[in-house]
């Protein structure tokens, strides 16, 4: 395979991963997706664009950020530090000169080779414990010709791929990358229509289209189903992800994602809104509750994040 070597907008990589596949994984997060999920964990992966953090915790009021910025992006009322987000050009002059690392911006951009050569180093790891390379994001297939390069490079170096997927893109790039791809990691969040658009800002029609044409080509699927109590953990959607199971047989497992408000902090940082800011994580008795209405509905091949 000759993949032509491309740069992608990546915000995070996670080596050692445990939790995007099987064995020990390398993770690569990129920017850009089509989605707009309420509860999502990544606010900062939604922009496929550069973005400034900051950290109030991390903050200690030195004020070097606002002698260098041309933009008044940072000011001071009542010794509060105060951002002014949209004003940010990205210059990266107030993260060079911030000494506690309460400034960063968010997102890089990398070649595909030089992403292999990172997921390579940990080549050992993963042939003793049949892991290898997750792609996340974001979407990945917004980077479309990123991701795909990046997995028939994987392919062309032995490693086992999985691709963590909204399931929100076209057909036909499904259907490219499938022989490069050992594992889907699909996404499924409401089973009504009308709530998929409520909390996602689209409809789940193409994302079902695309978990049946995987499926009827023969892809591995481990379904991916961020639960969020008094959102989307109604009957209706328990008994959904139960049928999908049982319709497709190459689905191997069902990922229960329980609520976790980790996008509260970052959502806060990058100054965008975060809608579930006092809604609790999923507790220990609702996540069992979930699990039994699975299993009452006849899905028995489920694990709990
Ligand atoms: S330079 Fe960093 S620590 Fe100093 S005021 Fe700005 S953000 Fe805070
Ligand atoms: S699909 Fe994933 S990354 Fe995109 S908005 Fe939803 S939770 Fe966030």
């Amino acid at each position: 395979m000759n993949a032509t070597d491309t740069n992608g907008l990546v915000f995070d990589i996670q080596r050692f991963s445990l939790h995007d596949g099987p064995g020990i994984r390398t993770t690569i997060f990129l920017k850009g997706c089509p989605l707009n999920c309420a509860w999502c964990h990544n606010p900062e992966a939604k922009p496929y664009k550069q973005q400034l953090s900051f950290n109030e915790n991390l903050c200690t009021s030195c004020m070097e950020c606002v002698k260098v910025c041309n933009n008044t992006v940072h000011s001071f009322v009542n010794g509060k530090h105060n951002v002014n987000f949209d004003a940010c050009e990205l210059s990266g002059k107030c993260v060079e000169v911030c000494p506690s690392e309460a400034l960063q911006i968010i997102g890089k951009e990398y070649s595909t080779n030089e992403i292999i050569n990172i997921v390579l180093r940990d080549k050992k790891y993963f042939e003793n414990s049949n892991g290898g390379l997750t792609i996340s994001g974001g979407e990945p297939l917004a980077q479309f010709k990123f991701t795909k390069s990046l997995l028939m490079k994987a392919k062309d170096a032995g490693l086992h791929t999985a691709i963590e997927t909204c399931g929100f893109a076209k057909e036909q790039q499904y259907l490219d990358i499938l022989p490069y791809v050992d594992l889907f990691l699909y996404d499924i969040k409401a089973a009504e229509d009308k709530k998929h658009i409520e909390f996602t800002g689209a409809s789940n029609k193409l994302i079902l289209l695309n978990l049946d044409l995987l499926s009827n080509n023969g892809a591995n699927i481990i379904l991916r189903c961020p639960l969020i109590p008094g959102v989307n953990d109604s009957e209706e959607h328990l008994s959904f992800i139960a049928g999908l199971n049982k319709k497709y047989q190459n689905i191997l497992k069902v990922e229960v994602m329980a609520f976790h408000n980790i996008g509260r902090d970052k959502s806060k940082n990058i100054g965008v809104e975060y809608k579930f800011n006092d809604k609790p994580n999923a507790d220990e008795n609702t996540k069992r509750m979930w699990i039994a209405k699975l299993e009452d509905y006849g899905c028995t091949n489920i694990s709990i994040g």
